[in-house]
């Protein structure tokens, strides 16, 4: 479901930086290559895991 990642960043441009990262990074946590990059409260950047919920930066 497209519709979901879109609706976490919230930014016509993210989803095309999200997509090309999911394909750089995997989960430390459980290893899963569905990981979405969002923006983080103060400006950084950070990583959310799709399929367990870990996040880090
Ligand atoms: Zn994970």
């Amino acid at each position: 479901m497209p519709g979901s990642i879109r609706g976490e960043v919230g930014d016509p441009l993210a989803p095309v930086v999200t997509r090309k990262t999911a394909t750089l990074l995997n989960c430390p946590s459980c290893g899963s290559l569905q990981v979405a990059q969002v923006l983080g409260d103060n400006g950084g950047i950070s990583y959310v895991c799709t399929t367990c919920g870990h996040s880090w930066s």
